[in-house]
Order: C-alpha cells, then structure tokens, then sequence
C-alpha cells in the first residue's frame, strides 16, 4: 500500500491515452459496464495499451517490457502488473525513529481516471508476457467493491493469474474477495496515526474484518498476509495485544514485519528493529525491495 505514487512517465501516457473522455468513444464500449477508479500510475510498469499498440514512453523500471517485482511480503522478489486504486479511508502519517514524517504517497482522492473493466483486463493480458501475478493495490481497493469484484472475476478467468490484493484490513467483502488468490492485508498500528481520522481506533482497526479474512482463507484454502509496519521496538506489544491475541487460526508464518520507510536512508533506521521483532517472535521479515532498488521512484 505504501508503494510510491505520483505520475510517473508511463503512468501520464496510459491515463492520458486512456482518459474517461476517450474510453466512451473508443471501441470499449463502457456505457453498461463497471468502472474501477485508477490513482496516479494506473497499471503499471506497462508497454502497450488495451488496443497492443505500444506505448510512446518506456517503463520507468528502465526495462523494455513490462512488469517489476512485488517488492513486499510473502511473494517478495515475484514478477509482477500492479494495478493501484483510487481512494482511501485512511490518512497514515508515520514518525521515523529521527522524528522525521513519512506520509503515506497514495493520493487518497484527486487524480482519479475511470477505466472500464473489460479494458483494465485487455491492457493487464496484453502487457503479461512472463509475468503470471497481479497485485491490486490502492488506496483502499474494497472502497470499490463492486467495480473490483468484477475485475478479478473477469481477470481470472481470462488469464487465470494469480491475484494479491493488497488492503488495509477495515472492509471485508466476500464476492469481491472470491478471486483473490492472497489476501494482503497490512492493519495499521497507532505509529500511522498522526492524523485524526487514524487516531481513531475504531476506524483504523476492524478485528471483525480481519477474522472475516483469516476465516475465508481458511475455508477457501486461498493464502493470507499480515504485514505490519513497525520502526520502534515497544511496537511488538501492540501488535500482540491489539491483534493477534483477538484473531483466531492465524498461523504465525503469516504474520510479517517490515521496516518504516520510504527511502533506503529510512529503513537503514529500522530494518534492525523489523530484524529483532521479527526474529524473536517467529514471524516473518518482509524486505521493500522496490525500496531498495528504485528509491521512491514512481511507476516501478
Ligand atoms: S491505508 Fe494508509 S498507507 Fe494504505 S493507502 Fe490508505 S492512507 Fe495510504
């Protein structure tokens, strides 16, 4: 969720060439269909629009084709399309260890490019090639339940990829999670909540949620991730107490720390602490990889 956002090379010419304006005239005929509410890089790293015409401007991942890495979590290091919703119905803001912020880069509501579903899924399989994973990130993806349900549904069953979708844990929606092969989520800890709308606690943690995830995994045989963010120590309490002394039948091998940060200075700060957490507890360490190979770069 905290990948970088903000346009990218790429990203101005897919939306741009993909804007609402052109969508309804094109031969998409999106009129009767749902829409999903792209942010800043849409899909990316792409090559070729819905039509397999090639793109003017190369992907900002320096490559010639399409696809990065999933640079977090369990599937760390695997090719991969990312696909990044707009909005969200949090405002994190994290304080590193230095008293520096960190504000989440997802620009929850401005910048918003409508794409119809049917065009979404032609642009993923013309830009797949090798890669066989897609990672549906935001924002908050479940904000558009609806438009997303049939997105993975169609996504699937044209191209039988595997489907992360990346969440924050407050908003369970069984048929738009139906498709999804990993549940990603990544509940926020009070060190998010410089803002208001997070220091809420009802409104940043959904233990009812989350159950709700853990038990479809468990009864669908589909995986599951915890992913919380930590860059002090004393953060290892809040996860245990806060939540999974309250989740039922999650296995320790999903839950996952990962380091504060969105440069490769920030998590020299606290990749030691994600280190120690991790370790002692038996979970698992998640590197950001994109972090580490692109900095905060955009659309990689
Ligand atoms: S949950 Fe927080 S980090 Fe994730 S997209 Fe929303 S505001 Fe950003």
């Amino acid at each position: 969720m905290l990948r970088k956002t903000a346009f990218s090379r790429l990203s101005k010419v897919v939306l741009r060439n993909m804007s609402y304006k052109n969508i309804v005239h094109n031969k998409w005929n999106c009129y009767n269909m749902k829409k999903l509410i792209l942010s800043h890089e849409g899909i990316f790293p792409v090559t070729k629009d819905a039509d397999g015409s090639m793109l003017s401007c190369p992907p900002a991942t320096g490559l010639n084709c399409a696809g990065t890495i999933q640079g977090e979590g369990k599937l760390a290091g695997i090719p991969s399309l990312f696909v990044r919703l707009a909005m969200c119905n949090m405002r994190c803001t994290w304080k590193l260890p230095n008293d520096k912020l960190c504000c989440c880069d997802t620009n929850y509501a401005a910048s918003q490019t409508h794409l119809c579903v049917d065009e979404a899924v032609e642009i993923i399989s013309n830009n797949l090639g090798r890669v066989r994973h897609v990672v549906v990130t935001g924002g908050e993806p479940l904000l558009q339940k609806d438009a997303l349900a049939d997105f993975v549904r169609r996504l699937k069953s044209e191209t039988g990829v595997h489907i992360t979708l990346e969440t924050n844990g407050t908003i369970f929606d069984s048929n738009a999670v139906r498709n999804i092969d990993l549940f990603s989520l990544s509940p926020k800890l009070k060190n998010s909540a410089s803002d208001a709308l997070n220091n809420d606690w009802i409104r940043r943690v959904n233990i009812n949620v989350i159950q709700s995830f853990i038990d479809t995994a468990r009864n669908t045989g589909k995986d599951i991730q915890l992913k919380f963010v930590v860059a002090q120590a004393e953060e290892e309490a809040e996860i245990k107490e806060q939540f999974l002394d309250k989740l039922c039948n999650l296995d320790v091998s999903d839950v996952l720390v990962m380091p504060l940060g969105a440069t490769n200075d920030d998590l020299q700060m606290t990749s030691r602490t994600a280190f120690a957490i991790a370790v002692k507890n038996g979970w698992r360490y998640s590197p950001r990889l994109h972090i580490n190979l692109f900095g905060n770069e955009t659309g990689v």
